[in-house]
């Protein structure tokens, strides 16, 4: 479970860049985070991750207090956070079953474990054939696959994908939507953060929208409301 409860955030010298945000995601929602450029939306998972501190408030990730975490508790913590970026970040010099496996050797899972794990989830995403291609012998898509199978190489509880469809086209775009979506039946809780708005009037999840830096709309709050 995610747990914002009354969390502002303002950089030194800034405004705020999130203000006095509540919102509770439950494990196994799948939620689009929305909003205009400088909404908030960085932040709000920066957060999550603790890549930037808290200026008021609380967060509860996974029964963790996320503002209350000590430094070296940060790594365990984030252990089961998977994370997609727009821009892929894979490793060059790698090629696409070390990318993988990379995420279970830094963590130093055993190796008869990593050697069934990367090709298990290399066969979930589809990508057995590419195990020996370096990641510019691959298409955008292929990328963010191969991005999607190291987020969830080590069973996270949590997958945060900041934009993940931003480099890719419309087509592969609802693909990797469409992974994320399998994986969030599995029972992996979703949160991904979109300028898409055909993404989230196809798939239909739980969408909450920011501006400035406040929580403006919720579309779960809506239908409860409807209710
Ligand atoms: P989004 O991801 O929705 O584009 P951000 O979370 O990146 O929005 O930014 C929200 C606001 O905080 C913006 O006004 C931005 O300029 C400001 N901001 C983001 N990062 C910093 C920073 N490191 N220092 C100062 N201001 C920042």
């Amino acid at each position: 479970m995610v747990e914002f409860v009354n969390v502002s955030k303002k950089y030194p010298g800034s405004h705020y860049a999130l203000n006095n945000v509540s919102l509770k995601i439950s494990d196994g929602e799948f939620v689009f985070v929305l909003g205009a450029s400088g909404a908030g939306k960085s932040t709000l998972l920066k957060l999550i991750l603790k890549e930037e501190k808290l200026s008021a408030g609380k967060i509860i990730v996974n029964g963790f207090d996320v503002g209350r975490l000590k430094r070296k508790e940060v790594p365990y913590y984030r252990r089961k956070i998977g994370v997609v970026f727009q821009d892929f970040r894979l490793i060059d010099t790698m090629n696409v079953y070390d990318n993988i496996a990379f995420a279970l050797r830094v963590i130093n899972a055993p190796s008869d474990y990593i050697s069934k794990r990367v090709p298990y989830v290399m066969d979930l995403l589809d990508l057995t054939a590419f195990a020996k291609r370096f990641p510019e012998q691959l298409s955008g898509g292929e990328q963010q696959r191969v991005a999607l199978a190291r987020a969830i190489v080590n069973n996270p509880d949590l997958i945060i994908a900041d934009e993940p469809t931003g480099n890719v086209d419309p087509g592969m775009s609802r693909e990797i939507v469409e992974l994320l979506s399998e994986i969030n039946r599995q029972g992996t809780t979703v949160l991904m953060v979109t300028h898409e708005h055909s993404l989230v009037t196809r798939f239909r999840h739980r969408t909450i929208i920011l501006q400035d830096g406040a929580l403006v709309a919720d579309s779960r709050e809506e239908a409860a409301y409807a209710r």
